[in-house]
């Protein structure tokens, strides 16, 4: 398919090595990972080309901002990150966009920063790596939080989505994974932390009290798809002071997206689609932690989709939820 849209393709700034997990797990290939989480106009765009992508949104690769501890330190950070992120699309506006990294070490400076890079260089949206850290190796601060309530009436107000990135659990409080490295980052413990806190969002009451904030996760759902009726179901029978209005599965249906990053079987899909419906899924890679070519080749070839279903999660849903400046 032609015109495609690809929403999870990260960039790095000056330093590609900072993500010590990320460099281990692709030990082989880590070099031209690296290479090319550095590239903007040359090998991105050429793969864009031969594989029939028309526009990809870029973001800091994982975990960037959410690892600096100082909130000062982080707030100047996103904001390089972000001035630097607007020129590389303004070179070519026609094939990039840019997603805001934000300092949530400090809410209010995080709501200010996403207003600034909507409002003056543009970005249609923001993504952030999971919970941040703040001050001390060991924190891990969710979301969810009455501190981060104005953030959030910030985001619904802009009317712009917010990707829930993951991120891998920091090490001194990673006991769960002792002695089996291979299941500590994007193999299962990403989508052990990103589905928990998008859960841990929702138990909050957070879309009863923003009903029109859109949130988007990747990875086909982070497996929150496979578990929503267990998830209904387990809360009803022991609702354990369950809060929210309404049960989980109606919030995922309202205010979740998920997208195809990194996870390219038949089978999720199919589970994907029919618990989330053709209309919340949107077309990403993962890029360059995964071969562009291998997201793309499944994609435009899956026997799951009909071809006006692969239009909408190649390009249009993702056109009309980031109002994105380009034909449907
Ligand atoms: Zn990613």
């Amino acid at each position: 398919m032609q015109g495609k849209i690809a929403i999870e393709e990260h960039f790095a700034y000056d330093s590609p090595d900072a993500d010590t997990a990320r460099r281990l797990e692709h030990a082989d290939s880590w070099a031209e990972t690296a290479r090319r989480l550095v590239d903007f106009h040359d090998l991105r765009l050429k793969d864009m080309d031969a594989t029939g992508i028309e526009y990809a949104i870029l973001s800091l690769n994982a975990p960037a901002v959410q690892m600096i501890l100082e909130p000062k330190e982080a707030i100047e950070a996103a904001r390089r990150y972000n001035d630097f992120l607007a020129e590389q699309v303004a070179k070519r506006p026609d094939r990039l966009g840019g997603f805001a990294a934000l300092p949530m070490q400090d809410p209010e400076a995080a709501a200010a920063e996403l207003t600034r890079c909507v409002k003056d260089l543009g970005f249609p949206g923001a993504l952030v790596n999971g919970f941040t850290q703040k001050h001390v190796p060991d924190s891990v601060i969710y979301y969810d939080g009455p501190e981060y309530r104005p953030f959030w009436a910030c985001v619904e107000a802009l009317e712009v989505p917010f990707y829930m990135h993951p991120r891998t659990a920091v090490y001194e409080r990673a006991q769960p994974y002792e002695g089996h490295p291979w299941l500590f980052s994007s193999a299962w413990g990403f989508a052990v932390e990103t589905s928990l806190h998008v859960l841990r969002l929702i138990g909050s009451c957070l879309f009863d009290e923003y009903p029109r904030l859109q949130i988007v996760i990747g990875h086909l759902g982070e497996r929150i798809p496979y578990d929503m009726w267990r998830l209904d179901h387990r809360i009803k029978t022991i609702p354990a002071g369950y809060p929210a209005r309404k049960p989980m599965s109606a919030y995922l249906r309202a205010n979740v997206h998920i997208t195809t990053s990194g996870n390219f079987s038949d089978s999720t899909f199919r589970c994907a689609i029919a618990e989330m419906g053709i209309e919340r899924i949107l077309f990403a890679l993962d890029y360059p932690m995964e071969v562009m070519a291998d997201g793309a080749n499944w994609f435009d070839n899956t026997p799951v989709l009909t071809e006006a279903e692969r239009l909408k999660i190649g390009r249009t849903n993702t056109i009309r939820l980031f109002k994105l400046p380009l034909a449907a």
